[in-house]
């Protein structure tokens, strides 16, 4: 315990409230936060898309551009909270005068709070006690920004210190483009488990039907589908994708039967309005499993969205039984499980191939976040964790990334402190989840490494 007159120092020194029960305040914590930040980190999890292609976008006098309200709008914030339209008039002060009202309820919400460091490391405001000079500022420097991709490409490798990303390109998933010289392709196979009648594809991108069409091959039975699905996976290799990405959590139960191709057969062909629920069900258990087997043979890792989504069926215990049948299949379980963490904890316990991701975990909640890696480390290896910044525009990965490093220093200097760790071993575990457990689990991405080695 440090003595009241050493808080009462710091609050007058630091114009802050000070507990001495903080440890973000400890040299020890300052320490273990410099280690992870020095890190080249591997972000196994995000949604960059081309710059000219970024959303968000608005009309302003000064032509399209992103805005502050662009950040938000493209940020988890709106999830949760409110957010004044842009206006037609493209006038930021129009916008901000009623905008700066939405965040009254959002201030202790973690998605509102991984923002800040974006603001405050990038642009050196303080959005809790941002004025109206200030955010016009802000806006302004937002818009400037943005004129080239100079900015987002400094921001990610520099500021937020990626050296890797893994881009999930759920708007073109069956195009496997490399943008950046920072982005890792994943096959997204979402719809690809859907895939019953071409009806249910708006966009041919997302097709297995039109990629069938544009090679020449037929779909006239799921025996052939399987064929192009075959392919998909084999083109998906070529072009260096390095994982499966699914989010039919978004959709349905995350419990998977394992169902014969028989079965599956009902609903193949069929327009969806004469397919019953149970039907298409049947179908897309029986494709998850074989994508499963597909993820085992292309040495694929399956990354699957589980927790906050469709919660009634996105509980990651609803995937052990699968996982359990499958054991040359490496699993993913995306975001921690949340709020099903322990849950996460259990099955990577009890199956070896079993990896947890806490990408996205600290930005739903900060505090799970660091609840959820203390737990972890006691039930797991330490080499079976990851991290993402799973968000859309420089300034929401710098901050998902500071925010994340930060719950991870936080979470390991508090074991350190308590005795339960030495501070060595903390630095080499943050080493492990900010880069090294993913060149581990995926040994391709070696060669996609383009930093000088330390
Ligand atoms: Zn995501």
């Amino acid at each position: 315990m440090r003595s009241l007159s050493y808080v009462l120092l710091l609050w007058l020194l630091t114009g802050q409230p000070c507990s001495a029960d903080d440890i973000k305040q400890t040299d020890l914590f300052k320490r273990i936060k410099t280690s992870i930040d020095a890190v080249p980190a591997i972000d196994t999890h995000d949604h960059l898309r081309a710059f000219a292609e970024l959303p968000n976008r608005v009309n302003t006098p000064q032509g399209k551009g992103m805005t502050l309200h662009s950040i938000f709008q493209g940020s988890y914030y709106q999830w949760t909270n409110p957010l004044t339209p842009w206006p037609a008039s493209g006038e930021f002060d129009e916008w901000w005068e009623t905008a700066q009202h939405d965040f009254v309820d959002a201030r202790a919400t973690s998605f509102y709070r991984y923002l800040l460091p974006g603001f405050s490391d990038l642009y050196g405001v303080d959005f809790d006690t941002i004025t109206t000079v200030q955010a016009r500022k802000l806006n302004q420097a937002i818009f400037e920004n943005y004129q080239d991709d100079t900015w987002l490409k400094d921001v990610v490798i520099n500021r937020a210190n990626i050296e890797l990303m893994f881009i999930d390109p759920y708007w073109q998933r069956l195009k496997f483009s490399r943008e950046y010289k920072f982005a890792v392709p994943l096959l997204n196979v979402t719809t690809i488990m859907q895939a019953s009648h071409s009806d249910r594809f708006p966009a041919a991108t997302n097709s297995p039907f039109a990629f069938a069409d544009s090679r020449g091959m037929s779909t006239e039975t799921l025996e052939d589908l399987l064929k192009v699905i075959d392919r998909i996976f084999a083109e998906a290799v070529a072009a260096n994708c390095v994982c499966l990405k699914s989010t039919q959590a978004y959709q349905r139960t995350l419990r998977y039967e394992d169902v014969s191709q028989d079965r599956a057969e009902q609903a193949y062909l069929r327009a969806p309005k004469d397919v019953t629920a149970e039907q298409q069900k049947d179908f897309e258990d029986f494709m998850f499993w074989h994508v499963c087997k597909l993820s085992a043979k292309y040495d694929l890792p399956f990354q699957i969205h589980t927790g906050q989504a469709r919660v009634q069926g996105s509980n990651p215990i609803l995937l052990v039984d699968a996982i359990a049948a499958n054991p040359a299949t490496k699993f993913i379980l995306f975001h921690g499980g949340y709020p099903w963490v322990g849950e996460t904890g259990v099955i990577a316990m009890r199956h070896k191939n079993v990896w947890i991701d806490s990408c996205w975990l600290p930005t739903l909640s900060y505090t799970m976040g660091k609840r959820a890696y203390q737990e972890w480390l006691e039930a797991v290896p330490s080499d079976r964790i990851m991290w993402g910044a799973d968000t859309v525009n420089a300034e929401g990965i710098y901050a998902a990334t500071e925010f994340t490093r930060r719950c991870i220093a936080e979470a390991l200097a508090e074991k350190v402190q308590r005795g339960e760790l030495r501070e060595e071993h903390a630095n080499h575990i943050a080493r492990q989840i900010m880069r090294d457990n993913a060149l581990k689990l995926f040994p391709n991405l070696k060669r996609m490494l383009w930093r000088k080695p330390l």
